[in-house]
């Protein structure tokens, strides 16, 4: 009864659909085929019902998410969650960039593994279980670092980037490549018992704004040296592809220019607002760009 309810509704909803969604991300010249590609097929409209049945998340929503372009930076503790997630909700395109390969101790909290993919790389890996979970959206991978090499090409065509990597260098670079091309960004990492997050968007204050290059000392600290619960990473990744579900279905930014805190040993989460630091380097070169 259920099912035939959810059926019709599915049909009802089918038939009110409109036949052209503008994507509000970013400008696209659609051509008469990639019109209909973005369409939602009946095999995805099923797939995706429970949340086009939400309230407050339509067709619309759905087919902005099967337009969307995400990159994410990292296929550790954070980007195994993150991606899984994203994948099930139906973003269309996926682009996966890690350079390593799975050990171990990765097997903890790295929940796209199993103990087959020891030596494997990560990147690759995840892409493959992404497919499998969902073929009706596009993985691609670098089993590569993401770097001042590659950095450029892998954000510019982007809609929003996720970092998850595990090293200040990295995040770094992430945050002056997507202020560069003014790609959002949405940054989270977790350490022991705690996790952040926060989001750098258009002209927002960006993470050199927060923490100033020249005040990291703590390079050193990662997960490998100072250790982390299985759920952290896996709790602060799942806010992470939340907050991206929304920015990309709904085009919200609650955690623009703001840093969420996790502590995992009380349960308490606080957010807090940043300012942009005039002196920051990375909004000033972006600020001469655009
Ligand atoms: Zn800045």
């Amino acid at each position: 009864m259920m099912q035939q309810a959810l059926n019709a509704l599915l049909n009802e909803i089918s038939h009110l659909k409109s036949a052209f969604v503008k994507p509000i991300l970013r400008s696209w010249n659609v051509s008469d085929h990639l019109e209909h590609t973005f369409e939602l097929t009946d095999d995805e409209m099923h797939l995706y019902s429970r949340q086009i049945l939400l309230d407050g998340w339509d067709i619309e929503a759905q087919e902005k998410l099967k337009l969307a372009n995400v990159l994410i930076v990292g296929a550790g503790g954070i980007g195994c969650t993150s991606a899984e997630l994203l994948a099930r909700a139906g973003v269309g395109k996926i682009t996966i960039v890690d350079a390593d390969t799975i050990e171990v101790s990765n097997l903890q909290r790295q929940i796209a593994f199993t103990s087959n993919d020891l030596g494997q790389y990560k990147a690759e890996t995840l892409a493959k279980h992404l497919q499998e979970i969902n073929p009706h959206i596009q993985v691609s991978y670098q089993n590569k670092r993401f770097d001042e090499t590659n950095a450029d090409e892998l954000v510019q065509h982007q809609d929003v980037v996720l970092d998850g990597c595990d090293n200040f260098t990295t995040r770094y670079l992430v945050n002056a490549v997507c202020k560069t091309h003014q790609v959002p960004l949405i940054s989270a990492s977790a350490i022991g018992f705690e996790g952040q997050m926060f989001m750098v968007e258009s002209d927002s204050a960006c993470y050199e704004c927060l923490f100033p290059k020249e005040n990291q000392t703590n390079e050193g600290l990662r997960c490998a040296e100072s250790g982390v619960l299985a759920t952290t990473p896996v709790m602060v990744a799942s806010l992470q592809a939340h907050h991206t579900l929304l920015f990309l279905g709904l085009g919200l930014t609650p955690l623009k220019q703001k840093l969420l805190l996790w502590n995992g040993l009380n349960l308490t989460q606080r957010i807090l607002q940043f300012e942009k630091d005039v002196n920051c380097p990375v909004c000033q070169a972006s600020a001469s760009v655009n």
